[in-house]
């Protein structure tokens, strides 16, 4: 199958649910053969490869969702749309910073360490209502959703995890107010996109069903 045809599919597959075509290591061709068939969100993890490729895909909203490195805030402020991978308070300041000095208010999503890995980037669950309350006197960054990547588990075991995004997910919107405005849950990849959904998934992030296997 094309990725024209994987797209389409995936597309009538989950309905009402945003699709984030995520597109790391994917050449601009083939990430436009995927807007052709009607994605309109691209997910790259690298400020610099997005970069190095923009200027060869076709218009689109675009999304940061690899963890974003101090020295690149400046440019990711500038380049993307909403940056999905917000894992502390210091990262957050650091783009409302950068955000104030071009006159832009920069969307952003909470990344939840919803599995507590240590290795893992992200706010663990119990921190993210004080980051809330911290991140409410910024005035250049509105927060809009959580995101999460579970454990690397077998699909229907990630189900645990998705509804457990999806309970601090319905709490947290109580704290909407001000610069608070959370309305997406982004979780679920190619391999349990669909049990995400029946979790409450809002949004979900599909490379490799649509590109294939990615070649690194
Ligand atoms: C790579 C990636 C995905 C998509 O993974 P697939 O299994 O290829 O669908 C989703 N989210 C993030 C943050 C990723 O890095």
């Amino acid at each position: 199958m094309s990725v024209y045809e994987n797209t389409k599919l995936i597309l009538e597959n989950i309905g009402s649910t945003t699709l984030v075509c995520i597109t790391k290591t994917i050449e601009p061709e083939r990430i436009n053969e995927a807007i052709r068939a009607g994605a309109t969100i691209i997910g790259e993890n690298r400020v610099q490869e997005y970069e190095d490729k923009r200027d060869d895909i076709l218009p689109c909203e675009t999304h940061l969702t690899g963890h974003l490195q101090t020295n690149k805030v400046k440019k990711a402020v500038r380049l993307f749309d909403v940056i999905q991978s917000i894992d502390s308070l210091k990262l957050i300041r650091n783009i409302d910073r950068r955000a104030r000095d071009i006159g832009k208010v920069q969307r952003v999503y909470l990344q939840v360490n919803i599995g507590s890995e240590p290795q893992k980037q992200g706010f663990e669950p119990d921190e993210i209502k004080n980051a809330i309350k911290e991140i409410r006197s910024l005035r250049n960054v509105r927060v809009e959703g959580l995101m999460c990547i579970p454990p690397f588990v077998p699909p229907e075991q990630t189900r645990a995890y998705f509804r457990k995004m999806k309970a601090l997910f319905d709490e947290m919107k109580q704290e909407n107010r001000d610069n608070i405005d959370i309305r997406t849950l982004s979780m679920g990849m190619s391999s349990d996109y669909m049990i995400a959904i029946e979790e409450g998934a809002t949004m979900v992030r599909v490379g490799s069903a649509i590109f294939g296997k990615r070649k690194y």
